[in-house]
């Protein structure tokens, strides 16, 4: 009895999200979307899935990559910027990063960024020699100077990164951006991209079980399916075969169409997908061209 539940706990794969915050919230869509339910309650930082063997971590994202390292969670989704940085700390201290990235997941956007005052003409990585740099990345940040050879002091903040520079605590920062509008409300300017970021999937760096290694895989493959689907619409329709050639030159960008022969014999319908949202001046041209019942619809899944 006892071997059992042991057994049971043993097979479970544990999935580390953000509790709050940016990433909260499409993380757990995501995972909705590959098929997971869970009920979360107020403040409770642990949840079970129901009928499958996953369980939910609900932390900040900063703790993610501890919690990997430390096999507290065998999966998360975090930032790669965060990832990045925590992976690099290790590098400087002579270590092996202990998290990896699996998957890019195409949510929380956003690069890792070099900006100077406005008021501070941009001459080039020269003039940043002996500057003092805020940045509450500090490792990625050292390890993009020593690349390049650069000789300046980084400062290291956990937060406010922004006004370092009026506050008279550093020349530079090396800041999160999405639109840019933050930078721009507090003079500055970014010059420099260290890293170009979005959520991520992460594993730990340890292989796992052959147990769990299947429920990842399993995770994996619907992953990748929903990752598939994302911003794709199938676009179907009918249209005489001396039309084809003219059609097909109308979609360079979709995916090889499936053709199929109506009872006719002389029409075909046919179904291809497309990346993004098909314009409607594309479905104009389409119909010019012999197109008829064009529809576009949305794709839930797909399995390679
Ligand atoms: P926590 O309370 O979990 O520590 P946080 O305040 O550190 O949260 P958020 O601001 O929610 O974190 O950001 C989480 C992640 O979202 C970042 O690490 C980054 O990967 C991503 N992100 C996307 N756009 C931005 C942005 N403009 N500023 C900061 N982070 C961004
Ligand atoms: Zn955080």
């Amino acid at each position: 009895m006892a071997d059992t539940a042991l057994q049971a706990v043993r097979q479970r794969l544990r999935i580390a999200i953000q509790k709050n915050g940016r990433l909260a919230e499409p993380a757990r869509a995501l995972l909705s979307a590959c098929g997971l339910a869970w009920r979360e309650q107020r403040d409770q930082l642990f949840c079970q899935a129901d009928d499958a063997p996953f369980d939910l971590l609900l932390v900040r994202d900063d703790d993610i990559p501890r919690l990997l390292a430390d096999g507290h969670c065998e999966l998360g989704i975090v930032g790669r910027n965060v990832l990045g940085e925590a992976c690099a700390l290790l590098r400087e201290q002579g270590g092996e990063p202990a998290a990896v990235e699996l998957r890019a997941l195409g949510f929380g956007a956003c690069r890792l960024a070099l900006a100077v005052p406005d008021a501070q003409p941009w001459t080039g990585f020269a003039g940043l020699a002996g500057q003092r740099i805020a940045t509450s990345h500090p490792a990625l940040l050292r390890a993009w100077l020593g690349e390049r050879g650069i000789d300046a002091r980084v400062v290291t903040l956990s937060g406010s990164v922004e006004i370092a520079p009026r506050l008279g605590q550093a020349e530079a920062v090396c800041d999160l951006v999405s639109s840019g509008r933050t930078l721009a409300a507090n003079r500055l300017v970014p010059v420099e991209d260290v890293l170009a970021s979005e959520a991520v999937l992460a594993g730990a760096g340890q292989p796992l079980d052959a147990e769990r290694g299947a429920l990842l895989d399993g995770l994996l493959r619907r992953l990748d399916g929903v990752l598939r689907t994302r911003d794709r619409r199938l676009l179907v329709f009918r249209a005489r075969r001396a039309a084809l050639p003219g059609l097909l030159a109308l979609m360079p960008d979709a995916e090889p169409p499936t053709v199929c022969p109506t009872e006719d014999g002389d029409s075909v319908s046919l179904q291809a997908l497309w990346p993004g949202i098909v314009p409607w001046q594309r479905l104009e041209a389409l119909e010019r061209a012999g197109a008829r019942g064009l529809m576009v619809l949305p794709v839930e899944r797909m399995l390679a």
